[in-house]
């Protein structure tokens, strides 16, 4: 196990167990996805506030293996601030990341989330990793 795999498990650890972001937003006031994952069974609430092309603000709720929950507080963390094409840029990097895919490393910061990239060797938790980035997705486009 190398040293760099340890310092990503811990990132990914410290995003399980204390999320950033975790909450709710009253439904009237943010864009409200929910999503699940049924080969793990991870669920998920995604709620979004985008002004003026910007997502101001985001929550996330649900409940799901490390992967899932710590993807989604990464998420939620990373594109709070960002306009909204520049967080489906983000999230086309993520999908590419975890799938093992080529993908511009030098385009945009990925900070935290880069500590999902082993998810790359296990395609069964792909979908974990993916979830909160796929309602986020679906949130923006309603
Ligand atoms: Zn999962």
């Amino acid at each position: 196990m190398s040293s760099l795999d340890d310092l990503y498990r811990r990132v990914i650890m410290d995003h399980y167990q204390k999320p950033k972001h975790r909450g709710h937003f009253d439904e009237s006031e943010a864009i409200t996805v929910n999503m699940n994952n049924p080969t793990c069974g991870d669920r998920i609430q995604i709620q979004l506030k985008i002004e003026d092309g910007k997502i101001k603000d985001a929550r996330f709720e649900g409940d799901g293996c490390s992967i899932s929950m710590a993807s989604a507080s990464m998420m939620t963390d990373a594109i709070i601030g960002m306009d909204v094409e520049e967080a489906m840029k983000l999230k086309e990097i993520f999908l590419s990341m975890v799938q093992g895919m080529d993908y511009e490393q030098d385009e945009i910061d990925l900070g935290d989330i880069e500590a999902l990239q082993g998810v790359s060797k296990f395609p069964s938790r792909v979908k974990c990793a993916a979830l909160a980035w796929k309602a986020m997705e679906r949130g923006v486009r309603l």
